[in-house]
């Protein structure tokens, strides 16, 4: 242990691989265990760990796991006393992550609107509103700084540049009487709201424009399939395959494990309305309700969806399928047939 603890405050870039064969010397009898170490954590990694690392690379205040910790440990407080299902967990869980959610908002908020005394200097100027009031604070710690160290840049060391994308002593000397430029500060600091504001980091980073190419680009595909099919086969054939449609389409592209909302919905024939009900956070159970309202949709906008359709037959035959008798297992002709009734589900 005290081994592992000096290579870790190793704070000399040098002395870390005499720290490291020390450690090797100590756990020389459990070779596997060295060899994992060194694989999975000091080679790849020890930028993140080890003290003389630390202060060379953006962790933006990230030093620690507390942040994970502490979330793991209130979830096990939420779920402790419970033997419930996945659904009475997954609400616990959702309480759980919106009072977080409104944590965080409130110290945005507080960062929008609650102005430190020392902040109203001019020196903030540009910053204020725009910036979190933990990183103002922060800059205020190295203004302190900026008396010392001047321009100097070997005496700053610029480590707050370095590690949190803000700027250090030196430059803040740069800035002189001035303001100090929103620029100056790492766009993350800038970040006062949960609404998606692009910038020009996370846009070109978090496009999925080509993924979507690629998904509109198999539909069409699917259409002419479908047509296809519709000529060709029998009805009840036709039937299986456009239930499956959807299903083979995303396997294919291999994009389930993408998928993070997954509902795995009983199989009684009620299937796609359950799972238009679980989506729309009314629990799989209503999947009566939306029937009844899919019904609704159609009876109101008559001509249109005919014409949808391509015809009464099937426009009555679609109205019929989504009446049923009882609550129990459901015939084929009950089903959900994608398109046609997904044209109804997005409409409503
Ligand atoms: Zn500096």
């Amino acid at each position: 242990m005290e081994v592992w603890g000096s290579v870790v405050d190793c704070d000399i870039v040098e002395a870390f691989e005499d720290r490291v064969n020390a450690l090797r010397v100590v756990c020389s009898p459990w070779p596997i265990f060295v060899d994992y170490v060194m694989d999975t954590w000091l080679r790849p990694h020890k930028e993140k760990f080890v003290k003389a690392w630390i202060d060379k690379v953006m962790h933006l205040g990230n030093t620690t796991s507390n942040r994970v910790e502490a979330a793991h440990w209130s979830l096990k407080r939420v779920l402790q006393n419970s033997m419930g299902d996945l659904c009475f967990c997954w609400d616990s869980i959702n309480k759980m992550i919106i009072l977080q959610h409104n944590a965080i908002k409130a110290s945005f908020q507080k960062s929008l609107h609650v102005v430190g005394h020392r902040f109203k200097v001019t020196a903030y100027k540009k910053l204020l509103g725009f910036v979190s009031k933990y990183a103002l604070n922060l800059i205020s710690e190295e203004l302190d700084r900026v008396k010392s160290v001047g321009f100097d840049k070997s005496r700053c060391g610029c480590s707050l540049t370095c590690t949190h994308g803000l700027p250090c002593a030196c430059q803040l000397a740069s800035f002189g009487v001035g303001s100090i430029p929103l620029k100056s500060v790492h766009v993350m600091w800038t970040r006062l709201s949960f609404e998606d504001i692009a910038t020009e980091q996370s846009s070109s980073e978090l496009s999925i424009d080509k993924e979507f190419e690629v998904i509109a680009k198999r539909f069409k595909e699917l259409d002419v399939a479908v047509v296809q099919a519709k000529n060709l086969m029998k009805k009840a054939y036709q039937k299986l395959y456009q239930q499956n449609v959807f299903l083979s389409l995303i396997s294919s592209l291999g994009y389930h494990p993408y998928i993070v909302d997954v509902v795995d919905v009983k199989a009684d024939g009620h299937c796609g309305y359950r799972v238009v009900a679980a989506q729309l956070g009314m629990g799989e159970e209503s999947w009566a309700v939306v029937r009844m309202n899919l019904l609704k949709e159609l009876s109101e906008w008559r001509q249109e969806y005919v014409q949808l359709f391509g015809g009464d037959d099937r426009y009555e035959y679609l109205k019929k399928s989504l009446l049923v008798e009882h609550m129990s297992m459901a015939g084929t002709d009950k089903w959900m047939t994608i398109p046609d009734m997904g044209y109804v589900i997005a409409n409503l």
